[in-house]
């Protein structure tokens, strides 16, 4: 009896961390304007934001492709917004806790904004480097923050294919922050004071 519990505790644990199907609040928001428009940012100084901004995301599932291509273009057009423009974004930032971020490759010819579906970063070099950042969410702050030089990810395409990619500079430092947030960290809580 105690195996069959223990069964059905880490069954639950192994669904709850899995990729989830699409919940009602996340269709709502993606599907509230055109594929093309732009989001609201999520802001740290708004109490239900920082909640989001907060909240570890979950994994976008290899199914209903139409709708994330959407979330994809939707986030592009708020990181690329003349009015508010940023060289990378998190699905947390435009309030969906999946994830997802675009990230403009300036080690690329013409610097085009990139979109990366489950990334996560599987190793790093041991260079490490200090450079100011910003984000969208965080209003008026810049700091210098140390990153790693090269690091090497592991995400998957629109397509969902599954790709690996090492990856160096100043790309590397925005795929670092951007990911970041797909955990809940932000850039803020890596500056040092010492
Ligand atoms: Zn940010």
């Amino acid at each position: 009896m105690r195996h069959f519990f223990l069964f059905i505790l880490l069954s639950t644990i192994a669904y709850s961390i899995q990729a989830q199907p699409i919940a009602k609040s996340e269709k709502v928001l993606i599907r509230d304007g055109k594929p093309n428009e732009v989001m609201r940012i999520t802001q740290v100084t708004d109490k239900d934001d920082l909640v989001i901004l907060r909240t570890p995301s979950r994994d976008i599932p290899s199914k209903s492709r139409r709708f994330w291509k959407r979330l994809a273009s939707r986030m592009l057009a708020t990181v690329s917004d003349p009015d508010n423009q940023g060289v990378g974004i998190a699905a947390p930032q435009v309030g969906i806790n999946r994830n997802m971020i675009i990230v403009q490759r300036f080690d690329k010819q013409d610097h085009p904004f990139e979109t990366y579906i489950n990334p996560v970063i599987i190793a790093t070099g041991d260079s490490l480097y200090s450079q100011v950042e910003g984000c969208l969410s965080i209003p008026y702050v810049r700091n210098a923050v140390i990153r790693y030089w090269e690091v090497v990810i592991r995400y998957q395409d629109k397509r969902m294919r599954w790709h690996e990619e090492k990856i160096e500079g100043y790309t590397a430092r925005i795929f670092q922050h951007e990911i970041d947030h797909l955990n809940g960290i932000l850039f803020t809580d890596l500056i040092r004071y010492d």
